[in-house]
């Protein structure tokens, strides 16, 4: 099948939800991606932070491998080992007391909002109305659903569906004035991402992360940090939190979880999981033993090859080399993030969008995330000499594009003043 005929296909039979790159993948190797030409492409997204391991991992291979030649579903109705195991290995990495599993990113976010809802049912249950807002921040990105779409605060994405759910209200980025405004003893829970991914890799400052964490704690409110992006390694440290030194009562994790395979979870303390009984929650293909074994390995594999380490060496290397491009290069407003999460924002849309073009053709692939920021989510397996490489391509797409606008700024100054 080529890319035309696939294309073709999809453009006849599919939702019209994506507007994918002209590309039709084949395989991966490693940081390496493949085409049906066998033209090979230098990964810096990972399938949006998902392939945190690379293509064709060799402890993930075998744990896919194994585990399906054993059982792949069984339902929740039956115990297998994974969850329990997986579960004591998230827990001890976050600090939490406990796990429950499901399918994707927004997923876990909606159980966690169910969760702060049920928990402030279950505090005030003597008389007084339940706690029922969510405050969430100005350019969060929380998932589709219903629930968590009511809590992303990007227009486009929620517009075309009103109404959401009501009840959540939309803090200023790192605005701790804006948040004492907005909070008050109604309120059940606070969601933030502690580095913001689809909302243009922002990391919530120290102070109003504290503030955060303070005004839930004098307000009965809940702290729910969505980790869905930032978390598992990403940013240098197991969870993204842990940079700040605060504990959150719910976190929310995804993407890498499974290596590549439908997984999510939301963990919590002892406290919060009290007021769960069976029958309130639940999902027919969450945890299975397949996702399970695999998220296993991948977490086993972090901790085996010293990665999120790396992961932070990495990150300091990549994030000192864009600061460095910045320096040359007037067009860069700004490079943000932690580890290997890293955001350079452009001084416009369309300069993003060709210059990420450009870094495909060159065969690396970015992405452009919030309309003006170049955004790098590279598996944590990335070496030095392939972040020169993508800095050396950056460095020469920034100079054509910007060789180009100067050309035609000065033709237009030369055209008016003629
Ligand atoms: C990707 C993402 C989600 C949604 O995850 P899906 O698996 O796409 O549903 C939620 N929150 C954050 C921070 C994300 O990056």
């Amino acid at each position: 099948m080529s890319l035309a005929s696939v294309a073709q296909a999809e453009a006849k039979l599919l939702l019209p939800t994506y507007e994918r790159n002209p590309l039709l993948f084949e395989k991966g190797r490693g940081v390496y991606l493949f085409d049906a030409q066998g033209r090979r492409y230098l990964d810096f997204l990972s399938g949006i932070g998902v392939n945190a391991l690379g293509y064709n991992h060799p402890a993930i291979r075998k744990a896919l491998v194994e585990q399906s030649e054993r059982l792949v579903h069984i339902s929740n109705l039956f115990f297998h080992r994974g969850q329990s195991d997986l579960a004591k290995l998230l827990t001890e990495m976050s600090g939490l007391d406990r796990a429950f599993f499901c399918n994707s990113g927004t997923e876990a976010f909606e159980a966690a909002l169910k969760l702060a809802r049920a928990y402030a049912r279950a505090k005030n249950s003597n008389g007084h109305r339940p706690k029922w807002r969510f405050l969430a921040l100005e350019n969060s990105f929380h998932g589709r659903t219903f629930g968590s779409l009511a809590a992303t605060s990007t227009k486009k994405y929620r517009q075309p569906f009103a109404p959401l759910m009501p009840g959540v209200s939309f803090v200023r980025f790192n605005d701790v004035e804006d948040l004492k405004a907005k909070f008050d003893s109604k309120v059940c829970a606070l969601c933030l991402e502690p580095v913001q991914g689809e909302g243009g890799i922002r990391a919530v400052s120290k102070k109003f992360f504290q503030a955060a964490r303070a005004l839930a704690q004098e307000n009965g409110a809940l702290l729910i940090a969505d980790e869905i992006q930032c978390g598992l390694g990403r940013t240098g440290k197991y969870f993204a939190y842990q940079h700040y030194g605060i504990a959150p009562d719910i976190v929310t994790v995804a993407k890498p979880l499974a290596a590549g395979l439908p997984l999510g979870a939301v963990l919590t303390t002892e406290a919060v999981s009290r007021v769960i009984h069976p029958g309130m929650h639940g999902t027919t293909f969450g945890g299975g033993p397949l996702a399970c074994s695999v998220a296993i390995a991948f977490l086993e594999t972090l901790e085996r090859e010293n990665l999120v380490r790396h992961v932070a060496e990495m990150g300091a290397y990549c994030k000192d080399e864009l600061l460095t491009l910045q320096e040359r290069h007037a067009c860069i407003v700004e490079v943000r993030g932690l580890g290997l999460m890293l955001g350079a924002e452009l001084n416009s849309a369309d300069l993003a969008k060709s210059v990420a073009r450009s870094m495909l053709n060159a065969g690396i692939i970015i992405n452009r995330t919030h309309e003006t920021v170049l955004r790098f989510l590279p598996p944590y397996i990335v070496s030095k000499k392939e972040i020169d490489h993508v800095i050396q391509n950056l460095d020469r797409a920034l100079s054509q594009k910007q060789g180009k606008a100067v050309t035609a700024a000065r033709a237009r100054h030369l055209k008016e003043s003629s």
